[in-house]
């Protein structure tokens, strides 16, 4: 009988779904430098099998941890040793992961049209491909889809191109290239909608398209995000696998050719943020590589993660403010102000390394090195309690309000065209 379940186990963990009974995540508050050197240490313990949702950088952030089961009893210990506070900020991860799929079983029919698609739930990188072939089949001359590459696995990399003429400059916008942020690949498929449907309405939109085209990746990392449907809700690099290690993927936002190998980035394989064997290691980012390279005239450029509530801007993996520091600032300022008048949802903003903590081989301090001014990096919702969570009744506000926000940074791009 015992061995009926060991092979039962082995079942699952070969083909089955990753679950996460059991598994909490906690909130810790250092209240010092020791403290944050002690949570440094427990980082360190691959034994423990931690999956930190938040870094321990220094006093001024609270550190998020996915604790697994088996490993509860030994972290609890070891934070209470040392008198250090924590909350549990989310009991059972897989009672929520539960319900996400509850959430996403309804209202499935296959939608006929982009206006039958349901914005307002998850979906799988299948639902969002249709809806991305659906809105180009509606809008001919308008809207077209570039295939800039293929995943390590072989999918194609799709990029919808809103255009009105020829040969314009181009803002990019990306979600998704961490996989298990949803709601950012959620609020990219509801942006595109947002697009054909503002067009020739709204006067600003309109302006901002006669003279940009715009570019827009929503699955950023396809292999990831099916991942996260398939086998492992918390899969967050790419699926690529690292020779010599049993561990797997790469993370893209460490992967890019600026400041790379430097401080705020692993060398080890088995972290969750691997910076890769070198820089454009992965094909997901050697593709938009490639794409800025060869388009030349991209001049503004947004990736979207979650989560934190921020908007950032260069550097990540220098403390020199980048040349356009003011500027950058200002637009920021002016982008979560937008944000907040819909929801008086609060963001912070700043550079990277100022307002998060040093991070190299990101994408924003790539695509500013390039010469494209207008880098941004969004955290989207929440400040934690759900995390990469999120509840699907929150994707709908979230997509709203980021796109005010998305629009003061292109109207910024139109009014200052360089
Ligand atoms: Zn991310």
């Amino acid at each position: 009988m015992r061995g009926l379940w060991v092979l039962l186990a082995l079942f699952v963990a070969v083909f089955g779904k990753e679950t996460f009974e059991g598994q909490q995540v906690l909130r810790i508050t250092a209240v010092n430098e020791a403290q944050i050197n002690l949570l440094k240490e427990l980082s360190a313990n691959e034994d423990l099998g931690l999956d930190f949702w938040m870094e321990p950088v220094d006093e001024s952030l609270p550190v998020d941890v996915r604790v697994p089961f088996h490993s509860l009893q030994a972290v609890r210990a070891f934070l209470g040793y040392h008198e250090i506070h924590y909350e549990i900020m989310i009991q059972d991860l897989q009672d929520l992961l539960d319900e996400e799929q509850r959430e996403m079983m309804k209202l499935k029919a296959q939608p006929r049209s982009s206006d039958d698609y349901n914005y307002a739930i998850y979906h799988t990188l299948n639902e969002i491909n249709s809806f991305i072939d659906m809105l180009v089949q509606e809008n001919p001359g308008f809207v077209s889809k570039i295939v800039i590459g293929k995943s390590y696995e072989g999918r194609p990399l799709n990029v919808l191109k809103f255009s009105t003429g020829a040969n314009r400059p181009g803002l990019w916008i990306d979600t998704g290239i961490h996989s298990r942020e949803w709601v950012t690949q959620a609020s990219g498929t509801w942006f595109a909608k947002k697009i054909v449907t503002d067009y020739g309405r709204d006067t600003e939109l309109t302006s901002i398209l006669k003279n940009y085209d715009i570019f827009l990746e929503i699955v950023t990392n396809p292999d990831g995000f099916q991942f996260t449907h398939t086998s492992n809700r918390m899969w967050r690099k790419t699926r690529k696998p690292n020779s010599g290690s049993s561990c797997i993927g790469v993370d893209p936002n460490r992967n890019w050719d600026a400041g790379f190998g430097g401080p705020g980035a692993s060398s080890s394989p088995c972290s969750e943020t691997y910076r890769g064997p070198y820089a454009h290691s992965e094909s997901e980012v050697k593709a938009i590589v490639d794409f800025v390279k060869s388009h030349g005239r991209i001049k503004a450029f947004v990736s979207i993660h979650s989560y934190s509530q921020m908007l950032l801007y260069p550097y990540g993996y220098t403390s020199t403010p980048c040349k356009d520091n003011a500027e950058l600032h200002e637009v920021a300022g002016k982008a979560i102000t937008a944000l907040k008048s819909l929801y008086n949802t609060q963001y912070s903003y700043g550079s990277i390394i100022t307002t998060i903590y040093q991070a190299s081989g990101g994408t924003i301090d790539w695509t500013y090195n390039q010469g494209i001014k207008y880098s941004f990096t969004f955290e989207l919702r929440d400040t934690g309690r759900y995390g990469f969570i999120l509840p699907a009744s929150q994707i709908l506000p979230t997509a709203q309000e980021t796109w005010l926000a998305l629009m003061a940074i292109m109207k910024h791009a139109n009014n200052n065209p360089y």
